[in-house]
């Protein structure tokens, strides 16, 4: 299969990344991607960028040297009913936005705490894709979570930053063949992403690669080989109805 798509992807606005826009695009057209998503992390997130940031995305060009860019961002869940931290009115006129858990913008809850903040997410009709999802930060009841994701819709992201030996986030390995298993038997879709924090790491998914080896996933539910399919599902092409 042919990896055409990195969607979440993080530039020096994020605060703790290390590239600019256009030296994201480079990495990606040298890749081969038809499309790269930069989703700078929510304002809750210390050191990111403020609504303003998000605001004036208007002004930045959605094909740069030939590569779709879509721009958004990975917005933190910030309580336990899934309610993110940027203003709808923002969040509306974004290509893509990704919604994920991060201990340091929301303290770990319980087992159905956490669930729930997910499933509010997927719910939410501004929000496109469920980021690392495999965190084990976070337990999660993952049949609730991918029956969910059925039912309204919603990719999973396969995170190759969470795969990744020394990275933040525990259980990765465990967490995602849980998730596979039980996006396979449900039809949920699941989308690879890089998570790159540099640019020599956007569409890196030599662990995801090693990983897929093992958990024999059904090919047709990877949204990477499939731009148009991937497009329909993300708010930019949702607005205009595709
Ligand atoms: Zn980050
Ligand atoms: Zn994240």
């Amino acid at each position: 299969m042919e990896f055409l798509i990195d969607a979440h992807t993080h530039t020096l606005a994020s605060g703790h990344a290390y590239n600019t826009i256009l030296e994201m695009v480079s990495a990606a057209r040298g890749k081969n991607l038809e499309i790269l998503g930069i989703t700078e992390h929510g304002p809750a997130m210390a050191g990111s960028c403020q609504d303003i940031y998000f605001n004036n995305l208007r002004s930045i060009d959605r094909k740069v040297f030939g590569m779709e860019v879509l721009l958004g961002a990975e917005l933190n869940i910030i309580d336990y009913k899934g309610g993110t931290d940027l203003r709808g009115d923002i969040i509306r006129e974004m290509d893509i936005t990704i919604a994920s858990l991060h201990n340091v913008c929301i303290a770990i809850g319980s087992r159905e705490q956490n669930t729930a903040a997910l499933i509010g997410a997927i719910k939410n009709p501004l929000i496109d894709i469920i980021g690392h999802p495999d965190d084990g930060h976070f337990p999660l009841d993952y049949e609730a979570v991918v029956k969910a994701a059925k039912e309204y819709g919603k990719p999973l992201e396969l995170n190759n930053g969470s795969l990744k030996p020394g990275g933040f986030r525990i259980n990765a390995w465990e967490n995602n063949m849980e998730i596979l298993k039980l996006s396979a038997r449900c039809g949920v879709e699941i989308l690879i992403s890089s998570d790159a924090h540099f640019s020599t790491d956007v569409a890196e998914y030599s662990y995801v690669q090693e990983f897929l080896k093992e958990a024999d996933f059904p090919e047709e539910l990877l949204l990477n080989g499939n731009p148009d399919r991937f497009r329909k599902m993300v708010h930019k092409y949702k607005k205009s109805g595709l």
